[in-house]
């Protein structure tokens, strides 16, 4: 039977087609939604991650406030604007794009981010409550972006196994913690693999659904997956292609090919998670904008 192909991009504007309505709704009860976008420094790939955020702002609704600074900027300089920020009120959350240039140590500045601002979820007070099934803070953009497509793709993950391959603070384990919950569009087992797994394909091959999250092209093998499987591609790597535009394409951590014809369902990439983490952002930002409504 053919999978299902998970459509990332048609449930990216779906989410955002609704967020704009009640963007809309919101302004009409005088709340004007604001995110600020910090971008230390030049790398074009932040400056390309910032300008698409943006994008879907506008696209919301929502006001995008921008705030370039040069790659010299200190980390006491950028401290009092992530301060200003914290205090504006015209800013319900804001990002500083990373990685920040090596003299700024990124962990003072998430420190410094008022938590209720902390969209991205990168605050330990944040990370805490997503441990502890507190739904009050914020949920990690690219891991919520999982879920909420697996949801809307009517895939129950409940009581299911979950294989998640790769533990970084960004994915894996905020994945993980959000699976684990005991709640709705939750409640499921959870295992997560890395280097230090051993005979990772055989605990793939019990995983209901298998995420992977690692960074390497062709990780998750046919071998490694079992019949009828779910699979979710989090991976984006870049490999060289001389034929395409740009002299390289986009793959997954998945041999999608191969992968494919054993699983009931699968994420591609591009296309997959992708379009959902901005998504989820905006979200994020919707969630901290509700606090300022009128009750
Ligand atoms: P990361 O910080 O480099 O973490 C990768 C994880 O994979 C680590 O835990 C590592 O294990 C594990 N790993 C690496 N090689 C492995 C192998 N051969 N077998 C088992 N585990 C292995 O990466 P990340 O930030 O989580 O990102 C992962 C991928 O997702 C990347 O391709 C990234 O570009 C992509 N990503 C996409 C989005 C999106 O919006 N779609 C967002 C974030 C990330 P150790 O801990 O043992 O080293």
């Amino acid at each position: 039977m053919e999978p299902l192909i998970i459509n990332g991009n048609e449930t990216a504007a779906a989410i955002r087609a609704e967020m704009a309505k009640e963007v809309a709704e919101m302004k009409a009860k005088g709340v004007e939604p604001g995110l600020g976008f910090v971008l230390v420094g030049d790398n074009p790939a932040s400056q390309a991650y910032v300008r698409m955020k943006k994008k879907a702002c506008a696209e919301v609704g929502i006001t995008g406030y921008d705030y370039e600074l040069p790659k010299e900027t200190t980390q006491e300089e950028l401290l009092k604007l992530v301060d200003e920020l914290n205090h504006d009120p015209k800013i319900d959350g804001f990002i500083v794009q990373l990685p920040l240039p090596k003299h700024i140590s990124e962990e003072a500045i998430i420190a410094a981010t008022d938590p209720k601002k902390d969209v991205d979820c990168f605050h330990p007070i944040n990370v805490g409550k997503l441990c502890i099934g507190d739904t009050d803070g914020f949920f990690p953009c690219t891991p919520y972006g999982v879920v909420v497509l697996l949801q809307r793709a009517g895939i129950e993950v409940k009581g299911k196994h979950v294989v998640i391959v790769g533990r970084s603070n960004i994915v894996g384990k905020p994945l993980a913690n959000l699976l684990v919950q005991k709640r709705d569009g939750a409640n499921a087992t959870v295992t997560i693999c890395h280097t230090g797994t051993k005979d990772i394909p055989s605990i793939t091959r019990q995983g209901d659904i298998v995420v992977a999250a690692i960074g390497r092209p062709n990780t998750i093998t046919a071998d490694m997956v079992k019949e009828g499987a779910v699979v979710v591609d989090v991976g984006v790597n870049r490999v060289e292609d001389p034929s395409a535009k740009r002299g390289y394409r986009l793959v997954g951590d998945v041999d999608y090919e191969n992968v494919a014809p054993k699983c009931s369902a699968i994420t591609p990439v591009p296309g997959g998670v992708g379009p959902m983490t901005i998504a989820m952002l905006l979200m994020n930002g919707l969630k901290a904008a509700k606090r300022r409504m009128p009750k």
